[in-house]
């Protein structure tokens, strides 16, 4: 049996080898490799502390294609985890084609020079996929992954077509920073502060970025933590539902911030401190967003004192047996709690767990196919089973609550 490589040992990556540790039988061997081999180190020690198991570290550069390949090769890995960072996700996919390992990930490729993301360039491995007999597993974290397995749930056992969906997306935490990101600053800045779109009969409907003035929000009352704020946002599992849910009609993303938040970004953003092409300073190029996450706090070193709940869930409208019906699935995760299992905060955590699940159901077959997937594709059952048991439990109610038109 081979076993599972786990490539970025940053807070989602520390949590997945957490959890893939807890279920060491299951998984056969565990490596985390990273760009600095320390931070496996790490990450390595706490895990044997916490339950006794060793896991296997290594270096690699996962940009570079024949390192990865080597290191999958080594560690003979039967499918790899990317929790490194969306500019990684293509050559750790070509890696996987020419080593013969499945592949998956939470986060859809970028290019670094450009703050735009979208699924075309992973779909387009495919076919490749496919002819090498390999399944790639896109998007297996909370949102985007949970987010679209809620919807493929949906489909199978609460309504016969879903026509509206909202996914809502609340952090009620609170980790004691004037300003600080729950995952890679970079990453999650660059998603922050583009301008919003969603899907509406058919088109894709923009509207301004949650920073400027006339971005849509609105409060929403989240379970266990109340009326939050609640913000439109352009968020990647938007593409591949829109494409994937038969008779859906509209697609929305909303995420909560405070007002703190917002006017940190709002500042940062109009002094150039969010840009993300090089500027020179005293003869050397930086890029301001790069600087910017060197001085902020690394979103994987926040846990400790980290308080309240994150809610994240789906609305989802439609029929039943001819009749309207509107229901709501989500899950409530406490910051104090992950962090006293695994060391590290709910954001982290809920991103993690799955994409530990995801991968282990795809080792054990009952995730099967060849080519690249987006997980509303796959058979919800398995996964949601998996969901309580490891973490995560999960709620299906009817919804009787408040939602913009
Ligand atoms: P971090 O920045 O904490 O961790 C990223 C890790 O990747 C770091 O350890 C970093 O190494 C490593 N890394 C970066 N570049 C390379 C490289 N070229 N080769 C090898 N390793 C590399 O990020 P997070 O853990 O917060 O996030 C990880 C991923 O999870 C991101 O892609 C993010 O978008 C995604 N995510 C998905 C969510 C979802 O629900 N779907 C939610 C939250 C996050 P080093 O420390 O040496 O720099």
């Amino acid at each position: 049996m081979g076993g599972v490589l786990i490539i970025g040992a940053g807070g989602v990556g520390s949590v997945v080898a957490h959890k893939c540790a807890q279920l060491y039988d299951r998984f056969g061997g565990i490596t985390l490799a990273s760009r600095r081999v320390q931070r496996c180190e790490k990450v390595a020690g706490e895990i044997r502390q916490r339950t006794g198991r060793s896991i296997g570290v290594a270096q690699v550069d996962a940009n570079n294609v024949k390192e990865v390949r080597s290191l999958i090769r080594k560690v003979e890995a039967e499918i790899v985890i990317n929790v490194a960072l969306p500019y990684q996700d293509l050559s750790i996919m070509e890696a996987c084609l020419e080593a013969g390992a499945d592949y998956l990930d939470t986060a859809n490729y970028e290019e670094p020079e450009v703050a735009h993301f979208e699924y075309s360039k992973q779909w387009d491995y495919s076919e490749r996929f496919k002819e090498h007999d390999l399944m790639a597993v896109l998007g297996c974290g909370f949102d985007p992954g949970v987010s679209n397995i809620f919807c493929a749930y949906a489909q199978k056992h609460l309504l016969d077509e879903i026509e509206y969906v909202d996914i809502l997306d609340c952090n009620a935490g609170s980790h004691g920073y004037q300003f600080a990101t729950n995952f890679n600053t970079e990453i999650n800045i660059r998603e922050v502060t583009q301008k919003v779109r969603h899907w509406s009969e058919g088109r894709w409907i923009e509207t301004p970025a949650i920073i400027d003035s006339g971005s849509v929000h609105f409060p929403f009352e989240y379970p266990e933590v109340g009326k939050r704020e609640s913000y439109l946002l352009y968020h990647e599992e938007l593409e591949s539902l829109a494409k994937n849910i038969t008779g859906l009609r509209r697609i929305r993303f909303w995420m909560t911030f405070s007002q703190e938040y917002l006017e940190h970004l709002r500042v940062l953003r109009d002094v150039g401190m969010t840009r993300i092409d090089e500027v020179e300073y005293e003869g050397k190029k930086v890029v301001p967003l790069k600087f910017l996450k060197a001085l902020l706090p690394d979103p994987a070193s926040i846990g400790s004192g980290y308080t309240g709940k994150t809610v994240i869930g789906n609305v989802m409208r439609g029929t039943k047996d001819g009749k309207e019906r509107a229901v709501y699935m989500y899950n409530v995760c406490d910051h104090a709690e992950s962090f006293s299992e695994v060391g590290s905060q709910a954001v982290s955590y809920t991103t993690g767990v799955p994409a530990m699940i995801g991968a282990l159901l795809v080792k054990e077959r009952k995730w099967k196919g060849t080519g690249v997937f987006n997980t509303e594709q796959l058979d919800p059952d398995p996964f949601m089973d998996e969901l309580g048991k490891n973490g995560l439990p999960w709620k299906a109610v009817d919804f009787g609550g408040e939602l913009p038109e």
